[in-house]
């Protein structure tokens, strides 16, 4: 049997039972299966790391639950500016994309980055130049439109609120979606992917685009994918910490991801959480907040589905 391991959250934050109804339970559980089973299937067939974590992504982002493509969230302006990521662990070859819009699967545009370009991050108009030059899916405004998410911008438009990816006050949810995975060779890879914050503006970046902040992936330490307010993963340069203390303390990776999330994260008031698998293929997940989406596979075990703690 080809080894193999592969993990995927659609975001982390205040999600509670008593938030959550049956109907939206299931469906949210319903489209995470999807997106490992998609992933899953390149890693048993002997794939890549590499085109497993971008198909998982791209699953995510075609369904309106997660925020990233399809169900992105509305920035100031009433649009859609969405950010992804994805790095091979095998060359340290990476690519990202940011202030981008009607693309229909960000972390492919960011893979054509890392595939036919010689840079590494491009963003707005230019990176739009470049989708169109390679040809990437664009869609219509219309595709971009869900009700929920307007609602979510309405209530806080006209202020100078950036809010996560939530409702009621309450209710904190980051939506942002990632992939991490470990193939048959031993490569690993990690891919991330958000719309970012609702009501954003002055084209806020967040930390999902940021290679070594929301993104990481290095064959001598581990893959990872982050979610949670994204200024602070940016300022604890959160994805590659978790690796340069494997690299240089020699910690393991769930010490690593348990300590830069639970500790680090914590003091500096950070809240969000990360998924991550080492070069033995062992997943780590971790998360300061209620809850987290997410889901995990390995050539020896059977899918598991998460929503809450
Ligand atoms: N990290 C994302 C950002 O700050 C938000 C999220 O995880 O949902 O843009």
């Amino acid at each position: 049997m080809k080894r193999y391991s592969l993990a995927i959250h659609g975001g982390a934050g205040t999600i509670l039972p008593s938030e959550m109804d049956a109907q939206k339970e299931l469906n949210y559980t319903g489209a995470l299966k999807e997106a490992l089973a998609g992933g899953q299937e390149i890693l048993a067939s002997g794939g890549s790391s590499l085109d497993a974590v971008e198909t998982a992504v791209r699953i995510l982002e075609d369904c309106p639950l997660f925020n990233a493509g399809r169900g992105s969230v509305f920035n100031a302006a009433g649009k859609h500016e969405m950010e992804a990521s994805i790095m091979d662990g095998a060359t340290l070859a990476a690519g990202a994309v940011s202030g981008i819009s009607l693309i229909k699967n960000p972390v492919s545009l960011a893979r054509k980055v890392k595939d036919n370009s010689d840079f590494v991050y491009m963003s707005g108009l230019g990176a739009m130049d470049f989708a169109r030059e390679q040809k990437v899916k664009l869609m219509d405004d219309a595709y971009f439109f869900d009700e929920y998410r307007h609602a979510q911008w309405l209530a806080v438009k006209d202020s100078s609120l950036a809010r996560l990816d939530h409702s009621l006050l309450k209710e904190k949810k980051f939506g942002t979606v990632g992939a991490v995975a470990f193939d048959s060779q031993g490569n690993l890879a990690a891919a991330t992917s958000t719309g970012g914050l609702t009501n954003k503006k002055y084209g806020r970046i967040g930390d999902s685009p940021i290679i070594g902040a929301g993104n990481y992936a290095n064959n001598a330490t581990c893959a990872v994918s982050c979610t949670g307010y994204g200024e602070y993963f940016i300022r604890g340069v959160v994805a590659y910490d978790v690796s340069a203390l494997m690299e240089y303390k020699n910690l393991s990776l769930e010490e690593a991801s348990r300590y830069v999330i639970k500790e680090k994260m914590v003091k500096l008031g950070g809240e969000g959480g990360l998924i991550a698998i080492d070069r033995q293929g062992k997943i780590s997940i971790q998360f300061n907040s209620e809850g987290m989406y997410r889901a995990w596979v390995s050539a020896d075990d059977d899918p598991v589905v998460k929503i809450f703690l």
